[in-house]
């Protein structure tokens, strides 16, 4: 334990061994002291995904102040050594990072809320004992659904239909991914339905895609639209650390904001109508001329 922290403290910029692989990853930049940093600095080990490209670097959306440590675990038994995860995890809190794991199975995630995670993303499979846990220390849970849900044979819109045809998934990436939607969908409606604390985002590409797409498969998973249009907008700001600025529409906040063509509260996919975006107060793109105008 000691030689590994030694052997990582003194670097400005640390590496990792990814667990499960030879993989190395980053610990670390200075603190993120502006919006544009907290947009840039998003830190990921390139590893295998249920859907990702072999090869591809993923990153989370949710990278707020944090190291992005997997992955804990895959849908295979974790085999990092524990000596080496104590090590990551003190050494972000001496740093101050906050922890988001990546862990998908019942061990990893046990594991990783024991140590102090702020965030479990994925969760694909967990038990009882994982939702416990969660809810015993507060740790977010973000669900990550479109990972195992969005394959040809799953799609049910022309929204989800284009992504999978542009993604070009191959079929051994299909097969795992519908192995586990059926079980990723029961243990997000038990987190949901526990009272987790929840967020919406993702690790598929490209992000914009990435976060609609997932509110759609909240619904379609249980969600009400309330609560989707909750977990991808407060609740995202939350987990990330922004709640003081983004999140709501409250007086002194940014005022981040989009208009839609309809409501979103009777069809999720209506938060596609784009008529209106504000960033920060600022109109950047208008469409009002456009009936029913769709990005
Ligand atoms: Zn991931």
């Amino acid at each position: 334990m000691k030689r590994e922290k030694n052997r990582f403290l003194p670097l400005g910029k640390s590496n990792v061994p990814a667990s499960g692989s030879g993989r190395l990853y980053s610990v670390l930049s200075p603190p993120f002291d502006n919006r544009a940093q907290l947009s840039q600095h998003r830190i990921g080990p390139p590893k295998p995904a249920l859907t990702g490209r072999p090869g591809a670097s993923t990153t989370s959306n949710l990278t707020s102040r944090a190291v992005s440590w997997g992955p804990v675990g895959t849908s295979t038994p974790t085999h990092s050594c524990s000596t080496t995860r104590s090590a990551a995890f003190e050494i972000c809190r001496k740093r101050g990072f906050k922890v988001m794991a990546h862990a998908n199975n019942p061990d990893a995630v046990k594991n990783a809320i024991r140590l102090g995670v702020h965030s479990i993303e994925h969760g694909y499979i967990m038990d009882d004992e994982c939702i416990a846990l969660l809810l015993e220390h507060g740790t977010w849970y973000v669900p990550t659904l479109a990972i195992s849900h969005l394959t040809a044979s799953q799609a049910t819109n022309p929204f989800e239909a284009a992504w999978v045809a542009d993604r070009g998934l191959s079929h051994a990436l299909c097969c795992r991914a519908e192995a586990a939607s059926d079980v990723h969908a029961r243990w997000f409606r038990k987190a949901l339905d526990t009272g987790v604390r929840m967020a919406s985002g993702s690790d598929i590409r490209p992000l914009k895609e990435a976060a609609l797409l997932e509110m759609g498969l909240w619904v379609r998973d249980g969600a009400t639209p309330w609560q989707t249009l909750v977990a991808a907008t407060r609740r995202g700001a939350e987990v990330c650390g922004v709640g003081a600025e983004l999140g709501t529409v409250e007086s002194g906040k940014l005022a981040d904001l989009i208009v839609v063509g309809a409501n979103p509260l009777g069809d999720i996919t209506n938060v596609r109508r784009l008529q209106l975006v504000l960033k920060e107060g600022r109109v950047v793109s208008n469409k009002r001329h456009l009936s029913g105008a769709v990005p």
